[in-house]
């Protein structure tokens, strides 16, 4: 069986039903030509992926500059994709704040939700609510936070209250140097043993990496890179004998500090975490047994 290829869509859309204060994005608001834009493009890609049905199976994760899971066009583009025999997963970042109805016309054992939690933006309960309803669904959650000092004793209440199967990632807060204290460092590693890893910008230059290979980054114009953090297009999945170009490289960057990015890295094997869920952020491993195997001496914990 060839490896799966893993595709991150990242659409033209930008926009969020949210208004969460640490947003790098999502503070536009759409025309409507510019949806219709989005959903012209989310097509196009979506037929495309129906057309490359020989080669490789296929794994989607979109990334979306916003929330799109409130949009029908992306509802109907999981319903499409989970229907092809060559895509194995169709997953996606959401604040989860939705309706599940459409789950219903999806093949929900390829639907995977990366959902993050937002604590300005809506109340505990309601979001444990909608995580248990789209799991009721029949879909696979992973649910997460960003790892801000103010909302700490949220986090923690969060973690209490989801079904302890449920995988709790924190993404840190990298925006400001020695921003942890090492308690609170040592407390989110309590909750999410995978926490440390995160909390680096991995030296990259020069390590091999799987992006450009077996992960691909596709735009709104069909553009592919090999990631999301480097901005040279490798081909046009709509012009170009893309598949030409899906070679081992090393990185050009100097560090990588996305998890969507450095879950490529193989030197940090995180497969052996995530196996066949690395899309969607779900470890394969019991929350008991996972741990960071790096030595970890990061800017952002004082
Ligand atoms: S939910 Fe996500 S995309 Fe929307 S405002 Fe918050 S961080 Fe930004
Ligand atoms: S290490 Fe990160 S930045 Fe470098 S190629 Fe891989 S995913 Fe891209």
């Amino acid at each position: 069986m060839n490896k799966t290829l893993r595709i991150l869509y990242r659409g033209s859309l930008s926009s969020c039903n949210y208004g969460c204060t640490y947003c790098p994005f999502a503070k536009h608001n759409e025309t409507a030509a510019e949806h219709r834009a989005d959903d012209r493009a989310l097509k196009r890609f979506v037929a495309w992926v129906a057309e490359e049905s020989t080669a490789r199976p296929i794994g989607i994760l979109f990334t979306p500059w916003g929330e799109a899971l409130h949009h029908r066009r992306y509802q109907q583009a999981f319903r499409d994709l989970t229907q092809l025999a060559h895509v194995e997963k169709v997953a996606i970042q959401t604040n989860l704040a939705c309706r599940f109805d459409w789950l219903a016309a999806c093949d929900v054992q390829k639907v995977a939700l990366w959902a993050t939690f937002h604590p300005t933006e809506t109340t505990r309960a309601a979001f444990i609510g909608q995580v248990l309803a789209a799991r009721a669904q029949g879909a696979a959650v992973s649910v997460g936070v960003v790892g801000l000092r103010e909302h700490a004793e949220e986090i923690e209440k969060l973690r209490a209250e989801l079904p302890d199967d449920l995988y709790l990632w924190i993404n840190a807060y990298k925006r400001v140097e020695g921003y942890y204290s090492a308690e609170l460092f040592n407390h989110f590693t309590q909750i999410d043993p995978l926490f440390p890893l995160n909390t680096l910008r991995h030296p990259s230059a020069g390590y091999w990496c799987d992006a450009g290979e077996n992960a691909i980054s596709i735009d709104a114009l069909g553009d592919m890179r090999r990631c999301h953090f480097i901005r040279e297009p490798l081909a046009n999945i709509y012009r170009d004998d893309w598949r030409a170009a899906l070679q081992p490289r090393t990185c050009t960057n100097a560090t990588c500090g996305c998890h969507i990015g450095y879950v490529h890295l193989p030197h940090l094997n995180q497969s052996a975490i995530y196996g066949d869920q690395i899309l969607e952020r779900i470890p394969v491993i019991a929350r008991d047994d996972l741990r960071v195997e790096i030595p970890v001496v990061s800017a952002y914990v004082a």
